[in-house]
């Protein structure tokens, strides 16, 4: 069964006690309205532990954005897989457009993180999806074949079904741009297909794939009564509870 899931991605938004106040809101925002979707909110690392301890008992969960695929070592300025699940931590964001973009990560990093992550007993969030050019050319379809064969394929059936996927095309990250319902709806059945093609329908079937791209809760409800639209991976409209928790409501 795919799990229903809203995942915000805060990016290098909200100090601690910031984003303390938005995980409260969250918390005390949720209603019967949301049951059944799995909510996860991606503070930045300095405030994972404590928003670890917020979301407590909560239905809230909780997401690192970024992670580095060594265990231990000499790398100055970097978090490992292990270290974000010791304290508490479920999910990771891994292969964000942001972090290809900025921060040269590549299909090789990218396989390795999901493997550390996946070794250390975290969720991957994996993101894939084409940049406008790619779009225009009608590339969209080629790119995130690519994307699979070369960042996640390589996984067993047993591990691929532990990930969850993130279409986000960029050109619609925060951009106010959207994709169509139609869109989504074509591409995310295109990576489903992919998914039945390679581990067969039952895991296909049982791996949610997420919307990522100027999801807002005017559009959300449209974005998610499409087939293969598990849910979103929220950015700007993630940073006010009462946003985020319509985006959560728009399953109903
Ligand atoms: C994102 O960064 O994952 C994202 C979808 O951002 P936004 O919702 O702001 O487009």
């Amino acid at each position: 069964m795919r799990k229903k899931i809203v995942a915000g991605n805060w990016k290098m938004n909200k100090n601690l006690s910031e984003g303390l106040s938005l995980i409260e809101g969250i918390k005390s925002g949720l209603t019967a309205a949301h049951k059944g979707v799995d909510v996860i909110v991606s503070p930045p690392y300095v405030s994972l532990t404590e928003a670890v301890k917020a979301a407590a008992g909560s239905a809230v969960k909780v997401s690192a954005q970024n992670c580095h695929q060594e265990e231990n070592g000499a790398y100055t300025g970097e978090i490992s897989t292990g270290m974000i699940k010791a304290i508490g931590v479920e999910y990771v964001i891994i292969g964000h457009s942001e972090r290809r973009q900025y921060f040269n990560e590549n299909s090789a990093s990218i396989t390795k993180k999901i493997n550390s992550a996946l070794a250390k007993g975290l969720t991957p969030i994996y993101c894939n999806g084409e940049v406008k050019e790619e779009r225009e050319s009608g590339k969209h379809f080629e790119v995130v074949k690519r994307q699979m064969n070369d960042e996640l394929f390589h996984l067993s059936a047993e591990e691929v079904k532990k990930v969850v996927i993130a279409y986000e095309p960029v050109w619609a990250i925060g951009t106010g741009l959207t994709a169509s319902p139609e869109q989504a709806q074509e591409i995310h059945a295109y990576l489903r297909k992919l998914l039945t093609d390679k581990y067969g329908e039952a895991v296909a079937e049982s791996i949610s794939i997420l919307y990522g791209g100027s999801c807002k809760p005017d559009n959300a409800k449209e974005i998610f009564s499409k087939k293969d639209v598990d849910g979103g991976l929220i950015g700007g409209a993630a940073l006010k509870a009462e946003d985020f928790l319509a985006i959560i409501a728009a399953f109903n």
